[in-house]
C-alpha cells in the first residue's frame, strides 16, 4: 500500500510538472532556438542551454566573420599551404563537396570567392570586371580535400570558402543530437530558415509554415510534420534592389551573380545538414533542374515559388490537381 502510494505520488508529481519549454537567441547572424517536452524544468533548462552552447561552438569554428575561426584560418592560409583541420569540419567539407559534385557546381562553397564583394546592407556588389577576374576562382574543385593528413589546400590564389549554406543545418542536427542524448522524444531545434522535428508535438503533427517570399508576414503553404527537416532559401533574407534587379546573397556559381530563376525553395529530408545545403543548391539549379534532382533522391521532396510566384512541388507533395 504504502508502495502504492509513493508511485501514485510521483506519477501526479511527474505529469503536473511535464510542459513544453523553450529558449531563442541571436546568434549564428540569426535566430535560433530549441522547443522540447520535458516533466523536468531544471533538467529542461540545462539541455537548452546545451543545445545554444553547441550552437556558439560551431558559430566559433565555422563563421568567416570571427577571425579566430577555423574557417578564418583555412581562407588565410589554405592557398599558400594544406591547412589541417578537425574532424568535424573535414567532415562538413567533404559533405559540401559531395552536393558539389551532385549538382555539377550549383553548390560550391568557393562561391565567397567572389561572395565578400557583396554587402547587402551597404548596397555594395562587384563589378563586370570584378566579376570576371572572380568568376574563376568559384571552382569546387580547387577545394582539394585530403583525407589522409585531414588537410584542405586551394588550387587557386585569391579563392575563399563559406560555409553560409550548409553549417546552420549542420548546427541544428547537432541540437538534434543533443535532445536525443538526454532521451527528449518530442522537441525542435531550430536556426533562421533551418528546423528539424524530434517526434511529434505530443498527438500532433507540427506545422511549419513556408513563407510568402513577397508578402510580410504571409505564409504560402502550412506543411504538418513529424520527425524531419526543413530548410527555406530566400531571395528575400538578405538583399537590396538597384534599377529593379535583386542582388541576394544566393549565388549562381558559374557568374557570381544572384541566382534568379526562383524566390524561394523549401526542402524536406531527414536530416537539417542535406535539407540546408539541398534548398541553396535547388535554389541556384532552378525548377527543371532542381526537382530533377530532388527526384533523383530518397526521402527528400521540395517546394518551388518561381519568380512568376507560381508553386512547383516534387511529386510525393503535390496537391491532387
Ligand atoms: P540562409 O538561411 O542563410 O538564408 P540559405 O540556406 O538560403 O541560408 O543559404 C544562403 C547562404 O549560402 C548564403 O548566405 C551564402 O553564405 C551561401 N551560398 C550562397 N550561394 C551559394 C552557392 N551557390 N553554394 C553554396 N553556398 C552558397
Ligand atoms: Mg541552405
Amino acid at each position: 500500500m504504502k508502495y502504492l502510494l509513493i508511485s501514485f505520488l510521483f506519477f501526479v508529481h511527474c505529469s503536473a510538472q511535464a510542459a513544453w519549454h523553450s529558449r531563442y537567441e541571436s546568434t549564428m547572424g540569426t535566430r535560433v532556438g530549441v522547443e522540447l517536452w520535458h516533466d523536468d524544468e531544471v533538467q529542461a533548462e540545462r539541455i537548452m542551454a546545451e543545445v545554444m552552447a553547441e550552437m556558439t561552438r560551431i558559430n566559433q569554428t565555422m563563421s568567416p566573420y570571427i577571425e579566430s575561426s577555423e574557417l578564418s584560418e583555412v581562407n588565410r592560409q589554405a592557398a599558400d599551404n594544406p591547412v589541417a583541420v578537425s574532424l568535424e569540419l573535414f567532415a562538413l567539407l567533404s559533405k559540401a563537396q559531395r552536393f558539389s559534385v551532385l549538382s555539377e557546381g550549383a553548390f560550391d562553397i568557393s562561391f565567397a570567392s567572389v561572395g565578400y564583394q557583396y554587402d547587402y546592407r551597404a548596397q555594395q556588389r562587384p563589378d563586370k570586371d570584378a566579376l570576371a577576374a572572380g568568376a574563376y576562382r568559384i571552382d569546387y574543385r580547387q577545394v582539394q580535400l585530403d583525407p589522409e593528413l585531414q588537410t584542405v589546400k586551394f588550387g587557386r590564389q585569391g579563392m575563399r570558402i563559406d560555409l553560409g549554406g550548409i553549417a546552420k543545418g549542420h548546427a541544428v542536427d547537432l541540437g538534434i543530437a543533443v535532445l536525443q542524448k538526454h532521451g527528449v522524444k518530442h522537441g525542435l531545434v531550430n536556426a533562421g530558415g533551418d528546423t528539424r522535428l524530434l517526434g511529434d508535438r505530443r498527438g500532433r503533427p507540427w506545422v511549419v509554415g513556408v513563407k510568402d517570399p513577397r508578402v510580410e508576414d504571409k505564409q504560402a503553404v502550412l506543411l504538418p510534420l513529424v520527425d524531419e527537416a526543413i530548410s527555406t532559401s530566400g531571395d528575400y533574407e538578405r538583399y537590396f534592389e538597384e534599377d529593379g534587379v535583386r542582388y541576394h546573397h544566393i549565388l549562381n556559381p558559374m557568374t557570381g551573380d544572384s541566382a534568379r530563376e526562383v524566390q524561394s525553395v523549401t526542402v524536406l529530408a531527414p536530416d537539417s545538414t542535406t535539407a540546408d545545403a539541398l534548398s541553396t543548391t535547388v535554389f541556384v539549379l532552378g525548377v527543371e533542374r532542381g526537382l530533377a534532382l530532388v527526384e533523383s533522391m530518397a526521402n527528400v521532396e521540395a517546394i518551388i515559388i518561381d519568380n512568376q510566384r507560381k508553386m512547383h512541388y516534387s511529386s510525393d507533395l503535390a496537391p491532387p490537381e
